[in-house]
C-alpha cells in the first residue's frame, strides 16, 4: 500500500475520505485544483485525530472551514485537506462553547432571535466559526474579538493535547491574528467559547435585518470570496482600485466586479491563475498611483 492509502485507511476512522477531490466544488469562489486527500469530519475530537493523522504523515493538513475566504490554486493544495462539520454546542447562561465547524452566521442569527445581544453584525458573514478566529471575522464595526473569550487550540505537529487559550493570546486585529501572522499558524482551532449579554430579541432582529439590507445593497451576487484586500487606513481599497480604472476588468472567467471593486467574482469557470493575475495587477497600479501597498485579506492557498 502507499503511503497516501495508509493515510487514507487511517483517516477513515475520523470521518468520510476522497482522493484527488477538486477544490473548486468547496469553495465560495469556485476555483481551485485537486487536493490528495479529503476528509470529512462531524466533531471536535475527530478533527483532532484527523489533524494528529494527517500532520504525523506529513500531509499538512489544511483544515478548511467554509472555503469562503481562499483563493485554492488550480494545482490544488498536496497532502490532507479536513473538511470540518464540527458542530456541537453547549451553553452555561450566555457564555456558549461551539466547535469550530458551526456556521457562524447561523450561530449569530439564532443568538440574535434567542434575545443574546453581541452578534447582531455578523448576520451576514459566511463560513465556520473557527474561519472568524482566524481572520477575526467582523462587520458594521463590531468583529469577533467583542465577544470570544478564549479558544480551544490543537497543535498537531506537537501530538500533544489541545488546551484553551485566552482570547487575549491570540492577538486578535483588524482581519488577522496570530494564526496568519505566524505565530499560530499551523495550529487547529477546535472549539470557541463566547460571552453574550442579555438583549432584546426583536431589537436584535431588527438590527440583524438593516445589517442584511445593507449588505444586499452593496455586494455583488455569484462567486466570490468577500472583499479580497482589507483596507489601507487612508482610503477604502475599493476606491483605490476603481481610481486605476480596474473596475470590470476581466481576466477569463475572473473579473472585479462592476458593482464593488474590492469584490473579485467567477463569472463562470474562472481560473485560480486569473484571479491572482488581476489581483497582482490591482497591487501594482495602485502602488504605481498612491504608493498604497494593497494587503490581501483572502488567502491564496495550494500550490501555485
Ligand atoms: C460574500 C462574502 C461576504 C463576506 N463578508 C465578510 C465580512 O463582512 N466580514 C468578514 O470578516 N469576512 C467576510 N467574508 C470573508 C469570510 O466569510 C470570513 O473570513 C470567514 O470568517 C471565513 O471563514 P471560513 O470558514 O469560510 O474560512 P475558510 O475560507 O475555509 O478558511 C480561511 C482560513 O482559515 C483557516 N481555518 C479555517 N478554520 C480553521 C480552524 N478551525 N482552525 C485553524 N484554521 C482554520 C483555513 O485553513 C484558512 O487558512 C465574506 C466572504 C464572502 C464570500
Amino acid at each position: 500500500m502507499t503511503a497516501r492509502g495508509r493515510l487514507a485507511a487511517a483517516l477513515a476512522e475520523a470521518g468520510e475520505v476522497r482522493a484527488d477531490e477538486p477544490m473548486a466544488r468547496h469553495t465560495t469562489f469556485g476555483v481551485g485544483g485537486p487536493a490528495d486527500l479529503y476528509v470529512t469530519v462531524r466533531g471536535a475530537e475527530a478533527l483532532a485525530r484527523a489533524a494528529r493523522l494527517a500532520a504525523g504523515a506529513g500531509a499538512g493538513p489544511f483544515i478548511l472551514g467554509s472555503g469562503s475566504n481562499v483563493v485554492v490554486a488550480d494545482g490544488g493544495i498536496r497532502g490532507c485537506v479536513i473538511d470540518n462539520r464540527a458542530r456541537a454546542e453547549r451553553a452555561d447562561g450566555l457564555r456558549y462553547r461551539v466547535e469550530s465547524g458551526a456556521s457562524f452566521a447561523g450561530f449569530a442569527r439564532r443568538m440574535c432571535r434567542a434575545g443574546a445581544a453581541g452578534l447582531a453584525w455578523a448576520v451576514g458573514i459566511p463560513g465556520t466559526l473557527g474561519g472568524a478566529v482566524v481572520y477575526n471575522a467582523g462587520a458594521y464595526g463590531g468583529c469577533l474579538a467583542d465577544v470570544l473569550t478564549r479558544v480551544r487550540l490543537l497543535d498537531p505537529a506537537g501530538g500533544g493535547e489541545a488546551g484553551w487559550r485566552d482570547a487575549a493570546e491570540l492577538s486578535l486585529a483588524y482581519r488577522g491574528s496570530a494564526f496568519t501572522r505566524g505565530a499560530l499558524a499551523g495550529l487547529v482551532a477546535l472549539e470557541a467559547e463566547l460571552a453574550l449579554e442579555a438583549g432584546d430579541a426583536a431589537a436584535l432582529l431588527a438590527e440583524a435585518g438593516g445589517y442584511d439590507r445593507r449588505r444586499l445593497a452593496a455586494q455583488p451576487r455569484g462567486r466570490n470570496a468577500g472583499s479580497l484586500f482589507k483596507n489601507p487606513p487612508d482610503a477604502p481599497a475599493w476606491k483605490l482600485i476603481e481610481s486605476v480604472g480596474l473596475r470590470g476588468e476581466r481576466r477569463g472567467d475572473a473579473a472585479i466586479s462592476e458593482r464593488h471593486a474590492n469584490f473579485f467574482v467567477n463569472l463562470g469557470q474562472a481560473r485560480a491563475d486569473d484571479v491572482r493575475g488581476l489581483a497582482e495587477e490591482a497591487e501594482r497600479r495602485v502602488f504605481e498611483r498612491h504608493g498604497v501597498r494593497l494587503e490581501r485579506e483572502v488567502g491564496f492557498v495550494g500550490a501555485w
